[in-house]
């Protein structure tokens, strides 16, 4: 119903629905004892009885109350104020031998029987087989960090070497050989690849020997995988690549974005790069190629095509091939531009009158 004002008079403020307040919790109970109303309470809870006592009048509120307490009493031989309330280890590691619940004598006070039964258990119980696989996860994780890996080729690289352990058909390699050929699987299998000559340099184990024990460990896990079903997990819940179906070869373009980024390329040039290497791939230009010069072709030639040229010894220190390779690549490359250079790649910018002409 519309108003009828007078002159100069205010509306009636429209009348607003009240707002409905939100359920919600009162968190200011206080427990406070009946008789005495004492606020703040003077309670005091005894735990030998499980009562609630009011400590001023001695009125009992709760009877039988639970402790919800945490428990740690000490258990170590001397409860002399020594609060050693560890009574746990470790979780089982998924990566060890057996559950690892087994018994283990502490020092203790450093009495002679303590003295004897730990130097005992020691002798009896040295668990030569994790003590070695544990010192092999070490040397893994250790070069998986140098690189900066990320966790997962670190796990996928130990349990390849676990694997080759138990199977002992790697006997006669020594563990350094397996550990470079398990972290160079690894990095493929997680694609992040390395060459042969990067985990040469941080292993220092020769390019053939990874090469040669890369090449039983594939033959093996596939085998091993055609046997078993498809999915593995590890503890900590991370699924290892389910199916390995072998790695033909890496492909150049995953090594283009690593090596653009190596060399200080900028995005849009490393992305020209990476469409030169999928382009080349289809095409078949390079093909019997290998990868790294490959990728490195494709890397000088998208280099000049966006006007930030890497010469050829720039690119030899980051890819580590020599400098006939590169050249002879590029010359492969630079013939068959007008296939390799498509529509797409020409609209990023590409210019190909800046392309030199091999030598
Ligand atoms: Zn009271």
């Amino acid at each position: 119903m519309a108003q009828v004002l007078s002159p100069g008079a205010v509306p009636d403020p429209e009348p607003m629905a009240p707002i409905e307040e939100e359920w919600r919790e009162n968190l200011n109970v206080k427990l406070l004892c009946k008789d005495c109303r004492e606020d703040p309470p003077n309670l005091y809870e005894d735990h030998a009885s499980g009562d609630l006592v009011c400590e001023t009048c001695g009125l009992v509120l709760a009877a039988r109350s639970v402790d919800m307490s945490s428990e740690w009493r000490t258990f170590s031989n001397d409860d002399q104020g020594n609060d050693d309330p560890s009574r746990v280890g470790d979780g089982p590691n998924a990566l060890l031998n057996g559950a690892q619940l087994n018994t283990n004598i502490a020092f203790g006070d450093g009495g002679m029987r303590n003295k004897e039964l730990h130097r005992a258990q020691n002798k009896s119980n040295l668990d030569k087989g994790n003590k070695s696989l544990l010192q092999a996860y070490k040397q893994i994780g250790a070069y998986c960090d140098g690189w900066q890996l990320p966790s997962s080729v670190a796990d996928t690289a130990k349990h390849i070497f676990k694997d080759a352990e138990e199977s002992r058909l790697f006997k006669g390699k020594s563990q350094e050989s397996l550990i470079a050929g398990c972290l160079f699987l690894a990095c493929r299998r997680n694609q992040v690849p390395r060459s042969f000559r990067e985990v040469m340099e941080l292993t220092r184990v020769s390019k053939k020997e990874i090469g040669r024990t890369f090449k039983l460990l594939e033959a093996y896990m596939i085998k091993k995988e055609k046997e078993k079903p498809a999915t593995s997990t590890i503890a900590g819940g991370t699924v290892v690549s389910t199916q390995y179906t072998g790695s033909t070869t890496a492909d150049p373009s995953d090594l283009c974005n690593r090596y653009c980024s190596m060399l200080d390329m900028d995005q849009r040039t490393s992305n020209v790069a990476i469409a030169i290497a999928d382009r080349m791939t289809k095409t078949g230009a390079l093909a019997g190629r290998s990868p790294l010069s490959s990728a490195s072709a494709c890397i000088f030639m998208a280099g000049h095509l966006m006007g930030q040229p890497k010469t050829v010894k720039q690119i030899m220190e980051v890819i580590m091939v020599s400098d006939g390779t590169i050249r002879q690549a590029y010359r492969l490359l630079y013939n068959e531009k007008d296939k390799l250079l498509t529509e797409e790649i020409l609209a990023r910018g590409a210019n190909p009158a800046k392309l030199p002409q091999p030598n």
